[in-house]
């Protein structure tokens, strides 16, 4: 049995969607999918709260637009006519549901992180109820089973639950297995669980992926395939460098830091459940479903020349603080990082000299950091500065801190590029090495790493 993940990307345009579903119906029976909700309608739920919070009068237009998405897909994916029925009666009581929501949102003048978590969810259940009966319109026997009657158990924290795996492990074997064994497709609503008091709960933007990972531990299916429309995890974003190729095997911890600062192919968070009990995941093309993909799983060979992917990331910024002795002062650091962070931010990476703290953030948070950073009381804190163009290149590959002269030929590399790297970024990843240039330098510095360690490189 496996788990299939099917992300918003992929579910994007009718003609696609119903592409998908044929590929499914030659390829699955007795598995799980999780979906996410139709291209751009997390979005709309989401953009649609402010707006009923400053109007009531734009409700009607917003519930408009959601409901003809969506049964203009089901009448494009759904031939049979009585299963179209059935999907416009149980789409219809949702969309009422969610439209009080609104009104409600509209009426108290107040969102919420429970209100939020509750209407952002709808995109989800809307669209696993449409491949469903999409699905049975195929002659492939398929149910939907919500997050909240399969008891997907969570931590409780809105917008950013965590998963009880134990708890959804024994739930989720209860009501799923018995489907599973008759050969039943059970599709399941992905980016939300529910709290012990029934609470729906979201797990953050992207989601899905959690939920899927989740999803696959619970039922300890053999693998989990994230269906996309790539091909998998490259040596290099194509974009910038032609001769990227496809990394056909990569550990946990590879994947989990190619996600965490660079490529965009899963959720980082997806990676920590699937590891902690050993399964294997899958990226594969939906545009090439024969092709081999990527796997990832617990070990991977060792890149010949060690690296595996260089990747890069534009949304960061760098705020030095400035002052003296920084490096003998360890109180000064912890005052620095400690006023960020209690505001809630996230601090990437810190480099500390004798006279400077160089804090690496994301760039939505870049405003804000600065200016509580600036508001530190002057003595001993000379200046703040901050770099909005720079671009941070992560470097994966397991070995890469045990194998010698890696980094050597890595600042070699950029040295004969003529490229200076602003900022060496430490993070905690016996599998990545950070750091960071000029913006303006960044593909120079991605196809020069790339050269050395893939394409006519030294050994
Ligand atoms: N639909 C949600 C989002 O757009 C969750 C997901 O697709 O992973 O963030
Ligand atoms: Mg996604």
């Amino acid at each position: 049995m496996k788990v299939i993940k099917i992300g918003g990307g992929c579910l994007k345009g009718k003609k696609t969607i119903e592409s998908i579903l044929d590929l499914l119906a030659r390829r699955v029976s007795g598995d799980i999918i999780v979906v996410s909700a139709l291209h751009g309608i997390t979005d709309m739920l989401i953009d649609g709260m402010a707006d009923a919070l400053a109007d009531e009068e734009k409700i009607p237009s917003l519930m408009t637009r959601i409901r003809s998405k969506h049964m203009a897909t089901a009448r494009h994916i759904i031939s049979d006519p009585d299963l179209q029925k059935a999907f416009s009666k149980t789409f219809g009581k949702g969309i009422q549901r969610l439209e009080r929501y609104y009104y409600g949102l509209s009426y108290t003048g107040e969102s919420t992180p429970k209100m939020r978590d509750l209407i952002s969810s709808y995109g989800e259940r809307f669209s696993a109820e449409l491949l469903t009966c999409a699905m049975n319109a195929r002659g492939v026997s398929s149910v939907c089973r919500m997050p909240q009657d399969i008891g997907m158990i969570t931590d409780g924290k809105y917008e950013d639950a965590t998963a009880d795996l134990e708890v959804t492990r024994g739930n989720f074997r209860e009501h799923l297995t018995p489907l599973i064994d008759s050969g039943t497709l059970v599709f399941i609503p992905g980016f939300y669980g529910v709290s012990q008091t029934g609470d729906i709960t979201t797990y953050g933007r992207g989601g899905t992926d959690y939920s899927a990972a989740v999803a696959t531990v619970a039922m300890e299916a053999t693998v989990l395939e994230f269906w996309k429309d790539v091909a998998g995890f490259m040596t290099a974003d194509p974009r910038m460098v032609s001769e990227a190729e496809l990394i056909p095997i990569l550990s946990y911890a590879e994947a989990a830091e190619l996600c965490y600062f660079g490529a965009k192919i899963l959720h980082p968070r997806a990676v920590e459940p699937i590891r902690r009990y050993g399964l294997d995941i899958a990226i594969k093309s939906t545009l090439d479903p024969d092709a081999p993909g990527s796997l990832i799983t617990h070990t991977s060979p060792e890149a010949p020349r060690v690296i595996k992917s260089v990747t890069q990331n534009t949304e960061v910024g760098i705020i030095k603080v400035y002052a003296s002795g920084v490096g003998a002062r360890p109180g000064m650091l912890a005052e620095v990082t400690g006023c960020v962070t209690d505001s809630g931010i996230n601090i990437k990476s810190v480099v500390t000299s004798q006279t400077c703290i160089s804090l690496l953030l994301d760039k939505r948070d870049m405003d804000r950091g600065y200016a509580i950073l600036e508001k530190l009381t002057p003595n001993p804190f000379r200046k703040v500065d901050r770099e909005d163009a720079v671009a941070l290149i992560s470097m994966v590959g397991e070995g890469l801190h045990t194998r010698k002269g890696v980094a050597a030929r890595c600042f070699s590399a950029m040295d004969e590029a003529r490229i200076n790297v602003e900022m060496i970024a430490f993070g905690p990843s016996p599998v990545a090495l950070y750091f960071i240039v000029h913006e303006k330098d960044l593909k120079a510095s991605v196809r020069a790493l790339h050269g050395t360690f893939f394409n006519g490189g030294e050994g």
